[in-house]
C-alpha cells in the first residue's frame, strides 16, 4: 500500500512545470558537459584512438563491425551500471546525482537533465570504448545517436519493451522503478549487471502496480479531478 501512497503523492504533488524545469535544467548543463566531451571526440577522431574509417580497416571485416556493435553495448552498460552505482552511494549522491533523482516520474526531458560532472561521467563509457577497442567511425556515430534516443526512452514512462524481452532488456519500465525505489535497476540496457549485482527489480509496471496503473485507478474511481490527473505523466492519451 506505501507504493500505491507514494506513487500518489508524487503524481499528485509533483510541480505541473516539471518538463520545463526538466528541459531548463538540461540545458543548463549540456553546454558544460559538452566541453570535455568535444575535446575527447577531438583525440578520438584525430588519431588518437583505434576509430577506423574503412571497413577493411576493421581486423575482421563486417563481422567485426557487427561483433563491435555487441562489444560497445555490453562494456558500456557494464561501466554505466558501476558509474550509475557508484553515483548512488551515500558520500557522492547529494553532491552530482540527486538532481537527475528529483523527478520520480521522470519525463523523456530528464534523460539528459544531469548535473555536469554525473552527466559526464555517465557519459565516460562511451569514449572510454574507442581507445580500448578498433571501431568505425560511423558505426560510433549510429551507436552514439542509438544511446542518446535509448536513454531517452527509458524516461518515458510508457511501458513500450515488448513483453517477452523485459527479463533481459532495461527498458522505460526499470528504469521509472529506479526513480520510485531509487537502489534497483541501475542498468541502461540489459537488466544483467543489475541481476549479477543484486539490485535487480522486476518493474511494478509489469505487476499492474505501475504509478499509471495507479493514476488510471484512481481516475476510474473519481479520485483525481481532470485537472489533477492531467498532472505530469498521468499516462492518459491527453497528453
Ligand atoms: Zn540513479
Ligand atoms: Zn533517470
Amino acid at each position: 500500500m506505501d507504493l500505491v501512497l507514494n506513487v500518489a503523492d508524487h503524481y499528485v504533488l509533483t510541480p505541473y512545470n516539471q518538463v520545463r524545469r526538466e528541459i531548463k535544467y538540461a540545458m543548463t548543463s549540456l553546454p558544460v558537459i559538452s566541453i570535455p566531451t568535444v575535446a575527447l571526440f577531438f583525440y578520438e577522431v584525430r588519431g588518437y584512438s583505434k576509430l577506423y574509417d574503412n571497413v577493411h580497416d576493421s581486423p575482421l571485416g563486417w563481422p567485426g563491425l557487427f561483433l563491435s556493435m555487441i562489444s560497445f553495448l555490453l562494456f558500456t552498460d557494464m561501466c554505466i551500471y558501476w558509474i550509475h552505482r557508484f553515483l548512488h552511494h551515500r558520500l557522492i549522491y547529494k553532491l552530482f546525482h540527486k538532481p537527475h533523482h528529483v523527478w520520480k516520474i521522470p519525463s523523456p526531458f530528464a534523460s539528459h537533465a544531469f548535473h555536469p560532472v554525473d552527466g559526464f561521467m555517465q557519459g565516460l563509457p562511451y569514449h572510454i570504448y574507442p581507445f580500448m577497442f578498433p571501431l568505425h567511425k560511423v558505426l560510433y556515430l549510429g551507436l552514439y545517436v542509438f544511446v542518446n534516443i535509448w536513454t531517452i526512452s527509458i524516461h518515458d514512462g510508457d511501458y513500450r519493451i515488448p513483453l517477452a524481452l523485459t527479463p533481459a532488456i532495461n527498458g522505460s519500465a526499470h528504469h521509472t522503478d529506479h526513480h520510485l525505489f531509487f537502489d534497483y535497476n541501475y542498468g541502461q540496457y540489459f537488466t544483467l549487471w543489475d541481476r549479477l549485482g543484486g539490485s535487480y527489480r522486476h518493474p511494478s509496471a509489469l505487476l499492474g502496480k505501475g504509478p499509471h496503473d495507479l493514476i488510471r485507478k484512481l481516475q476510474a474511481e473519481g479520485k483525481l479531478g481532470e485537472d489533477r490527473g492531467k498532472g505530469r505523466g498521468s499516462g492518459s492519451k491527453e497528453e
